[in-house]
Parts: structure tokens; C-alpha cells; sequence
């Protein structure tokens, strides 16, 4: 994989499973935009621990659609174009609908749906313009297991994952004609911030135990298979879902 020369924009890269995505690109050639929302101290570590030069580090609430603009122009002119975007960030907030009132129920069905679809839906809007305009690009949507597999006690999250698969499949083929592939990977369980809690004690060896190889899965298992697919020589895959998962869960 080689990707010398190209802008790859990551939302998400603080932490966790984008910043590994980060390293990924930019172990391969790029020059990457670190996104965040917030911990602007953690995407600047992000950056510093990129090889090669020009990267830069971005911030902007995914719920707001006029900084989310702000921040795909600001990445564009950060690193001269945008090749890649990789939609990672994304929020996982529990909504037991036995245990919450109606109005935590709206308020976290609102912010998980603003956040990871509607959010990686505007960001895609504005990265895939700068594409068209260059030629061409690669986008890759992070979803989840639980989009298929159910998530009982966040099934905001669930919908908004699924939403996530479909808004692939339908932008693969919308973008099609201008030579931007579309492409998403569902991972299982990962060893990051999102799931340290639930990967503790007797719910941690339960989630292990989904998977024969008896784990979680490691930030780099995803990072990879996202720069595969964003990678040249990948682009018949476009429309794919990639389930990376342990063989927790297994679709026909
Ligand atoms: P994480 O460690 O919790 O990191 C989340 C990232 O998203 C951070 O960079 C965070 O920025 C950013 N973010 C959160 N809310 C945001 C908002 N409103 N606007 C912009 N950015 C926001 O998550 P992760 O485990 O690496 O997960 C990354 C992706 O993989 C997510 O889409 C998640 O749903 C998906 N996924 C994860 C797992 C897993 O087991 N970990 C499994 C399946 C799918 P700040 O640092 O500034 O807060």
C-alpha cells in the first residue's frame, strides 16, 4: 500500500481506532488531518507520533454542520488535497429503553444520529465536492457489528451504524461515475476508550468468549483493513461491507 503523496482527512483520530488509522496512512506516504471534537492535547499526540511531514490537527463537532464544513476546507488547504476520507469518529452512548424517560430516550436517539450519520454523512458532502473536483477519492465509513447483529441497550447506535452501511452502498454507487469508491468496515469489539469499561471483568470475558480466537480486537486490525480498501488496486470493492470481527458474528 502506498499512498505517498496523498491528503487523507480522519475524523475521530484522537484516540482509539482512528488514531491508528492515522499512523496507518502516514506509515504508507501520506499526510493526514487529525480530527477531533474536543481532546485537541490527545490529536496533537496523534500527530507527533506520525512519521513523514505536513500533517495537521482539526477540531470541530460533528453535530455542527457549518463546522464540519469549516473543517474539511481547513484540511483540503492543511494538506494541499484530499485523496482519502475516513469516517471514524463516532459515539456509543447506552439508552436501555426500560430505564430511561422519554426525553433521554429522544435525546440520545438525537445526538448519536446527528453524530454518526448525519455528521459522517455532511463530512462525506463536503470531502467528496473536493474529490470530484480532483478526479477522484476513496472514502471509508466505520460501522459496526452492532448494525446487523442488534445493540440492545443502544439501539440509536445500531440504527445509526446501519444507516452508516446504507449510506455506503448508495454513495458507492451515486459517486461511481467520478471515480470515488465507497467502502465500510463493521468492526466487533476493540481495545479502545469506547468499550474499556465493558471489556473489564465478567462482561469482558464474556464479550472475549463471542470470538473463538477468545480476544478483543486490536485498533491496528481495523486500521488495516481501512487503508486496504482505501488503497489503489481496491477499487472493484467499492459498495463493500468488511466485517472484521473475531468471527463473532458471521453473515451469509
Ligand atoms: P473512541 O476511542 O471513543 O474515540 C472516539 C473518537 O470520535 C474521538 O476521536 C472523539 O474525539 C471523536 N468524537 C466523538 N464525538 C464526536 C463529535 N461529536 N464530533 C466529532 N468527533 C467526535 O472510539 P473508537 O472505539 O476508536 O471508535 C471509533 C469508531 O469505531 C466509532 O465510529 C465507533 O462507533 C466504531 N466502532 C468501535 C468499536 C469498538 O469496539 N471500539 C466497535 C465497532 C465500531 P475527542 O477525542 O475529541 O473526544
Amino acid at each position: 500500500m502506498d499512498f505517498t503523496g496523498q491528503g487523507v482527512l480522519v475524523t475521530g483520530a484522537s484516540r482509539g481506532i482512528g488514531r491508528a488509522v492515522a499512523l496507518r496512512f502516514a506509515q504508507h506516504g501520506a499526510r493526514v488531518a487529525v480530527h477531533c471534537q474536543s481532546n485537541r492535547e490527545a490529536a496533537e499526540e496523534t500527530r507527533a507520533l506520525l512519521p513523514g511531514t505536513g500533517h495537521v490537527v482539526l477540531q470541530a463537532d460533528l453535530a455542527d454542520a457549518e463546522a464540519v464544513r469549516q473543517m474539511v476546507d481547513d484540511a483540503v488547504s492543511g494538506l494541499g488535497r484530499l485523496d482519502v476520507l475516513v469516517n471514524n469518529a463516532g459515539i456509543y452512548e447506552e439508552h436501555c429503553l426500560a430505564d430511561v424517560s422519554y426525553e433521554e430516550w429522544q435525546a440520545a436517539w438525537r445526538r448519536t444520529l446527528d453524530v454518526n450519520l448525519i455528521g459522517a454523512a455532511n463530512v462525506t458532502f463536503c470531502a467528496t465536492r473536493h474529490m470530484i473536483s480532483l478526479g477522484g477519492g476513496r472514502v471509508v465509513n466505520v460501522s459496526s457489528r452492532g448494525a446487523a447483529r442488534g445493540e440492545p441497550d443502544y439501539p440509536a447506535y445500531g440504527a445509526s451504524k446501519a444507516g452508516l452501511n446504507s449510506m455506503g452502498q448508495s454513495l458507492a454507487q451515486a459517486l461511481a461515475p467520478h471515480n470515488v469508491y465507497v467502502t465500510t468496515v463493521a468492526p466487533g469489539f476493540i481495545e479502545t476508550d469506547m468499550t474499556a469499561e465493558l471489556l473489564q471483568g465478567e462482561s469482558g470475558r464474556r464479550i472475549r468468549e463471542q470470538s473463538p480466537l477468545n480476544r478483543a480486537g486490536l485498533p491496528d486490525e481495523i486500521a488495516y483493513v481501512v487503508a486496504f480498501l482505501a488503497s489503489a488496486g481496491a477499487e472493484y470493492s467499492t459498495g463493500t461491507i468488511v466485517d472484521v470481527n473475531g468471527a463473532s458474528y458471521l453473515r451469509s
